[in-house]
């Protein structure tokens, strides 16, 4: 079996596409334009370049962004009272704050300050709440982005069993909900899982989100399993790789989704997509 490669960046571009007239037919219609508030604190090098990247997101959609560049010496009180001023600001409708914070910041604490209704990167603890509580809100990025993309693959979820692989609260955590919310038996999978291969050698949908380089073997998994790889790992050569071995994967799945090319992609396109859904949600009527 060759899998069928799951083509993120085309699925993004579409749906990129219908978010720009959205946003052409708001301006036409005098309403309110939305606008994003990235709050990236500190220097590290691969936050800046996903700031960076959301800002170019936004401009090609026409989304008003705004990148507040805070210094990692910064203290919580301070950082606090930015997110508050944010929140009375009516220009703004969606507020993130770009993760990992600096180890001395505690983020939850952060995270609870931005108001829920501009919690775009859907961390906010009543948001992930709702999605628990089956009454999704904003939902957590990533695991809104896989969802959509398994959607547009016309990929039937109801039944099936569904394996996650890491437990974290930006990806594993949400994503697992978001497969209850499906329908779907659920796992999940962590670092202190013991025998880990036989979850997955029983799973027919593994998404897999641990930062280890190509760690997911296709020997390991059921033949036709669909495979969705998170992972974002830089080899020592430079190369951009996923947290499946591609190689051997691909001779087994049934789908499987590229690394660069794959969740990546979509996991922006959901932030254009929850800014505009707070807005239209949260806004419109007092615009
Ligand atoms: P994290 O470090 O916060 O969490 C990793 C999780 O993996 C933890 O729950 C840990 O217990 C688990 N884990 C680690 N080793 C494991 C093992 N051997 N077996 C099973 N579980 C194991 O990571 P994160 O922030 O969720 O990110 C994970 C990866 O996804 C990273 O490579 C990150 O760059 C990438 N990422 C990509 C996107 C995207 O849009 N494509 C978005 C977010 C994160």
């Amino acid at each position: 079996m060759i899998a069928k490669i799951i083509n993120g960046i085309k699925i993004a571009k579409k749906i990129q596409k219908k978010l720009k007239k959205k946003i052409l037919l708001r301006k036409k219609n005098k309403l309110i334009i939305p606008g994003l508030a990235v709050v990236l604190i500190g220097n590290d090098p691969s936050s800046k370049i996903y700031v960076k990247n959301k800002k170019i997101a936004c401009n090609k959609i026409g989304i008003i962004s705004k990148i507040y560049h805070l210094n990692d010496q910064i203290t919580e009180k301070k950082i606090i009272k930015k997110i508050k001023k944010l929140n009375q600001n009516k220009k703004i409708h969606g507020i993130l704050v770009q993760l990992p914070l600096p180890k001395k910041i505690n983020t939850l604490n952060i995270l609870k300050k931005i108001s829920y209704k501009k919690d775009v990167d859907g961390f906010h603890p009543l948001n992930t709440g709702l999605l628990c509580q089956r009454k999704p809100n904003l939902r957590a990025c990533t695991p809104l982005g896989i969802i959509t993309l398994l959607r547009k693959y016309k990929i039937r979820l109801k039944g099936m069993h569904a394996l996650v692989i890491g437990a974290s609260n930006i990806v594993g955590r949400p994503m697992m909900l978001e497969f209850l919310l499906e329908g779907c038996t659920t796992t999940i999978t962590h670092r202190f899982t013991k025998n880990i291969y036989k979850y997955i050698k029983n799973a027919d949908l593994i998404v897999i989100a641990i930062g280890k380089a190509k760690f997911l073997k296709g020997e390991w998994i059921k033949k036709g399993a669909i495979i969705i790889d998170v992972g974002i790992n830089k080899l020592k050569n430079g190369k951009i790789v996923g947290d499946v071995d591609f190689d051997s994967i691909y001779k087994k799945a049934s789908y499987i989704t590229p690394v660069p090319g794959g969740v990546g992609p979509m996991t922006v396109i959901s932030l254009l997509k929850n800014t505009i859904f707070a807005c239209e949600k949260y806004y419109d009527k007092n615009s």
